[in-house]
């Protein structure tokens, strides 16, 4: 039995580690170099959504044709800082090869062992905190432009339905019932029955970590220079030690890791929200425009626009124009919508080139475990990659194979 941990990282999957640890009886320190919650945080910034369904990574098969192009088109929603190719190399050759059916139908198997029961694994980990005030549960929608737009998508759907995710079908006039203001670009739509998405993903992350130390964790607010097995070295050199470290950095973990021996293939996928003020109208249910490839979601105070990819590094600035392609896009869903006020926001997501995260402990530091990599589904799976880290450091069984999540597969 371990009596101590430290995890390092307080967005969702850091959150979630210490929080269960905790509640184990474990003695938590949380570090972070920023507040719980805190727009430097991917946890703060994303759509919000409890995505079960997101079971389908982006390496379909064709991608290596279609990629350029759409790098090449202003109204595409992949981005990337032609100065960064070369280092993205590493990432990117082994994204494509990825790209094939066999491999790609593995990869949903062992994504939807992380998504499936995501919004029970949250509704878990919130009950009894205010974090549980953020939760919403209900349907998700794709807005298509028309039946054939979605016929197209047939092997994303296929892979879907194949995991047991189901659509129900609206043509415009269902479509119009359900979100009345919808322009008439769009006329068809798919939706998915038991999803969720949180009504403001920074508070309920700050949330869960207040809850966390009320009950006796510890948060120190300090940036991690380095970590070795079972120690970590705060950047003013403070040494601190314990039974296990859970490495929960999201795309800054690989700074950490890899001096310890593991070769991470970790990349950022920069990712834009455009925040709408006090909308004139708001939609009942979080959906997916299909043909833009971004996710509009009703919050607290607003709506949030966020999609995008862009490859470009975790210090390059925010780039200008994946948000007025976001502000143009929400034009043509709704052009009659008024706001008072936008914010923008641009933040890191942590992905492996394979689309599953590092789960369990380094090969040469086997008292680290890495618990990082949730890319596009990151806040869906947080709880439940936080429970198995925990389960991990604790010796305990985990109920499914967790070989897809090593995190020396890349050494
Ligand atoms: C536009 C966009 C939309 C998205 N939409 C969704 C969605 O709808 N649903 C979904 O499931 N996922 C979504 N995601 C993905 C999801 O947000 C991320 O995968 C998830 O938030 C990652 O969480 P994390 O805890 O691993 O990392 P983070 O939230 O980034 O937390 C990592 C923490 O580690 C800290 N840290 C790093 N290095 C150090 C150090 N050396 N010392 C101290 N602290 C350190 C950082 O300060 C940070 O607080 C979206 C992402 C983007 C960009």
């Amino acid at each position: 039995m371990i009596r101590t941990a430290i995890v390092i990282g307080s967005g969702i999957t850091g959150v979630a580690s210490a929080e269960w640890l905790r509640r184990e009886g474990v003695s938590v320190t949380l570090i972070d170099r920023v507040a719980p919650g805190a727009p430097e945080q991917t946890s703060y910034g994303n759509a919000g959504l409890l995505a079960r369904v997101a079971v389908v990574p982006l390496s379909e098969p064709g991608m290596f044709l279609k990629a350029p192009l759409m790098i090449l088109d202003p109204d595409s929603p992949l981005f990337l800082k032609w100065h960064y190719l070369p280092r993205l190399i590493p990432w990117l050759v082994p994204f494509l090869r990825n790209a094939r059916r066999d491999i790609l139908e593995s990869t949903v198997q062992a994504l939807l062992a992380l998504t499936d029961d995501s919004v029970d694994q949250h509704l878990a980990l919130a009950r009894g905190t205010r974090a549980a005030d953020y939760i919403r549960k209900g349907d998700y929608f794709y807005y298509y432009r028309n039946r054939k737009a979605y016929a197209k998508d047939a092997y994303a759907s296929g892979l879907r339905r194949q995991a047991g995710f189901v659509p129900n079908e609206h043509d415009r006039a269902e479509l119009l019932q359900h979100d009345p203001n919808v322009s008439a670009r769009y006329q068809f739509a798919t939706s998915y029955a038991d999803h969720g998405w949180l009504t403001s993903p920074g508070r309920y992350v700050a949330a869960l970590a207040e809850h966390f130390q009320v009950n006796g964790g510890v948060f120190r607010l300090a940036e991690v220079a380095a970590i070795g097995d079972g120690e970590v070295t705060l950047s003013g050199g403070e040494v601190l030690t314990a039974d296990r470290i859970i490495l929960c950095a999201g795309a800054w973990s690989g700074g950490l890791s890899r001096p310890l021996g593991q070769k991470s293939r970790l990349e950022t996928e920069r990712g834009y929200h455009l925040f709408l003020n006090n909308t004139s109208f708001a939609p009942v249910c979080p959906f997916m425009v299909a043909d833009a490839k971004f996710v509009v979601t009703p919050m607290l105070g607003g709506l949030r626009c966020a999609g995008i990819v862009e490859f470009g590094g975790l210090n390059a600035a925010a780039s200008k124009a994946p948000l007025d392609l976001l502000r143009k896009r929400i034009r043509q869903v709704y052009p009659s919508l008024t706001w008072e006020s936008e914010e923008t926001w641009m933040g890191h997501r942590p992905s492996m080139p394979d689309s599953l995260p590092h789960l369990g402990p380094l090969i040469h530091a086997p008292r680290v475990i890495c618990a990082y990599g949730g890319q596009h589904v990151g806040l869906t799976i947080g709880p439940r990659l936080g429970r198995m880290a925990r389960d991990i450091a604790l010796g305990r069984n985990i109920n499914i194979d967790i070989k897809a999540y090593d995190p020396n597969r890349f050494s």
